[in-house]
């Protein structure tokens, strides 16, 4: 194969973000090559994905039929493998953890957009890593933070992400607590998945990507803030000691940043990726955040500041909140009730090993369980 063929391992194949990545992959078939997908429980899209890029290595929970001279390994075997240059880990949840530091330790780069990796367990990923260039972010925000920063990395004053809002940014208080979960499913500005659609609801998606900057970057809590521009066309800004500011513009379409953390340091020309007419852009828009209204965000500012092990508590409990909103079980507002009190209960373990991290995430996983279902009742 020719070697300047980047080969892909994309972990979370069938999802959104890895979707996209093969819509990418696609794209340019010159300069990346499947060699390896994996994925949970979307079999049917797996198979035709299998067929199409024809992967030498593939995982899944359920066994399928796989053709002839391709194999199953777990997913830490398929990213230490020697044949993979770039780790996508398009998974969500803890279960892109423990690939994430696998592939790391084995020396591949990772485009991460795996948020619970870097909340979780952001200490540990980043001494994992071997050169600063090894995590290429995907996640929108990251990615424009990590594109303003190339070239002048150390004269960092602020950052500001940007957030959408949501779809409930206006909604009062009391209005907030009536909102139902297929209204939450409804973004204005993003097609995501369930669970971070509604995230981005509660506006714990961008606590948690607080947390992430924290880590990719080296900054500290009070110097990240979150603005709201709902438009979700500047995908975030950094502030330098000089107090000028630059910023990443585009139109919100995941294949950028997807493709910017395939290819970096090049960029490439894609003609599927739409162009921003700036003349069409008739204002741009920025507002404070209410931390009042969307008390997730305060959540995992303060569980990020703390560290040890209540970020990982922040997501287990997220998850779980965020589950009994979907069916129904619980309203809008007694997410951030759930994730609060779980954090409360929990006694945090300083500077965590990855045990002590999954063993507080399982706790916290049966602690916010219990207090949804009494909630619920
Ligand atoms: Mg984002």
């Amino acid at each position: 194969m020719d070697s300047s063929i980047k080969r892909v391992a994309l972990l979370g194949s069938t999802g959104s973000i890895g979707q996209q990545t093969l819509e990418i992959i696609r794209t340019f078939p010159q300069k990346f090559k499947v060699v390896a997908l994996a994925a949970g429980r979307n079999v049917d899209l797996l198979v035709k994905q299998i067929q199409e890029f024809e992967p030498e290595l593939v995982y899944s929970p359920l066994k399928l039929s796989l053709p002839r001279g391709k194999k199953y390994l777990t997913m830490e075997e398929i990213v230490s493998c020697p044949d993979v240059d770039i780790v996508v880990v398009a998974t969500s949840g803890k279960i892109g953890l423990i690939p994430t530091l696998t592939a790391l330790k084995t020396g591949k780069r990772v485009a991460l957009a795996n948020k619970e990796v870097l909340v979780m367990a952001g200490e540990m990923v980043i001494k994992t890593r071997q050169y600063e260039a090894q995590i290429s972010p995907i996640d929108s925000e990251h990615s424009a933070i990590w594109q303003c920063l190339q070239g002048e990395r150390d004269k960092v004053d602020r950052l500001f992400l940007t957030a959408s809002g949501g779809p409930f940014y206006k909604y009062s208080f009391s209005h907030l607590a009536e909102v139902t979960a297929a209204e939450a499913l409804q973004h204005p500005t993003w097609k995501m998945g369930r669970k971070v659609t509604i995230d981005s609801a509660t506006l714990m998606n961008k606590g948690l990507e607080i947390i992430e900057a924290h880590w990719l970057f080296d900054i500290p809590f009070d110097k990240i803030e979150v603005i709201i521009h709902p438009q979700s066309i500047i995908h975030s800004v950094v502030e330098f000691t000089d107090k000028c500011l630059k910023a990443q513009l585009s139109l919100p379409d995941m294949r950028l940043p997807i493709q910017y953390a395939l290819s970096y340091p090049e960029r490439l020309s894609n003609p599927a990726l739409p162009s921003l007419d700036l003349c069409q852009m008739s204002c741009l828009n920025f507002e404070p955040v209410d931390y009042d209204r969307f008390p997730c965000l305060r959540l995992a500012r303060e569980a990020g500041e703390k560290g040890g092990t209540y970020p990982a508590v922040l997501c287990a409990a997220d998850e779980v909140a965020v589950e009994f909103f979907l069916n129904n079980q619980i309203n809008f507002m007694t997410i951030p009730k759930i994730i609060d009190r779980t954090l409360e209960l929990h006694h945090s373990v300083e500077q965590p090993s990855l045990d002590e991290v999954l063993v507080a995430d399982i706790w916290a996983r049966e602690t916010a369980l219990r207090i949804a279902q009494e909630g619920s009742q």
